[in-house]
């Protein structure tokens, strides 16, 4: 398969304590996607079937990604990444057969976890006059089907599909047998952005008057990534006047960075 399309490693290195304030979302992911992996007999002793794919949804940064590698790191599965969007734009007349062939793939790597990327570029809903984007995209969502259909739940491989626009979404993809599980990965509470603010600030040499409290109190609406950027952003600006450690004025100047950047990509007149 070709380089960009896809991504693959052998087992992604992420450890669930690098994820912030997602303990529910955590919770389910690994019930349905890690402990099929790593105990399908208790599946089996009890006789129901592990769910076939797992769909997350949530607003970009929330850390969907991560969660996919974490939990093929735990399960000591291979992640194989493919982006919805690539395939259909960097991939004209090449969608289908590209499904194929990461499915192939996933099975001989097996155990494996797919994580499908932006998976609404494939899915998206048919508009309103009945038409779709293309008979290409269409093709590319038909395979996408028929792989699902034709796995075997018992087989070592894990479907999680991401989008950040569940409202795009075919629901074909989400009968029973493909997509059957949702999972929402929401934006952090106030708890989870403290967590995340202490997780990438962990190796970080923090000084005394870090009020990790006030941070997460003043950053509501802002995702797991944007809390990342802050306090690199932060890194620099200690870098920039050869300092040693980051002060709270540094975090307070990134912050504001970060946000005014946001404002600006978001508003209408940029
Ligand atoms: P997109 O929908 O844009 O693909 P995503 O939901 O997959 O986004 P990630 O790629 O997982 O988001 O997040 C980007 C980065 O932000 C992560 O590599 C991680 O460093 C950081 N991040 C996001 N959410 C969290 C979180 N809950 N805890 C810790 N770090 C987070």
């Amino acid at each position: 398969v070709r380089a960009q399309v896809m991504e693959l490693i052998n087992s992604p290195g992420i450890d669930y304590d690098m994820i912030g304030g997602l303990d529910d979302v955590l919770k389910e992911v690994i019930e349905s996607v890690e402990l099929p992996l790593v105990e399908p007999e208790l599946f089996e002793k009890i006789g129901i079937e592990p769910p076939t794919g797992v769909l997350m949804y949530g607003a970009p940064g929330t850390g969907k990604t991560l969660i996919a590698k974490a939990v093929a790191s735990r399960a000591n599965a291979t992640f194989i990444r493919m982006s919805g969007s690539d395939l259909v734009q960097k991939f004209v007349g090449e969608g289908a057969r590209l499904v194929k062939d990461v499915f192939q793939m996933a099975r001989d790597k097996s155990p494996s976890i797919l994580f499908i990327d932006e998976i609404d570029a494939v899915g998206g809903m048919r508009t309103h006059d009945g038409t779709t984007g293309s008979a290409e995209v269409n093709r590319t969502m038909l395979q996408l089907l028929a792989e699902m259909d034709g796995f075997d739940a018992t087989r070592n491989v894990k479907v999680i599909a991401a989008t950040n626009r569940i409202d795009l979404l075919d629901p074909a993809l989400l009968r029973p047998g493909r997509f059957d599980r949702v999972i929402e990965v929401p934006l952090p509470d106030e708890k989870g952005r403290f967590e995340i603010f202490k997780i990438h600030t962990r190796k970080m040499n923090m000084a005394e008057d870090v009020d990790f409290e006030k941070l997460a109190k003043m950053t509501n609406g802002l995702s797991g990534a944007d809390i990342k950027i802050i306090t690199k952003e932060a890194g620099m600006f200690v870098l920039r006047r050869r300092g040693d450690s980051i002060k709270m004025q540094d975090l307070l100047d990134a912050y504001e960075k970060v946000v005014s950047e946001e404002e600006e990509q978001t508003s209408p007149y940029s």
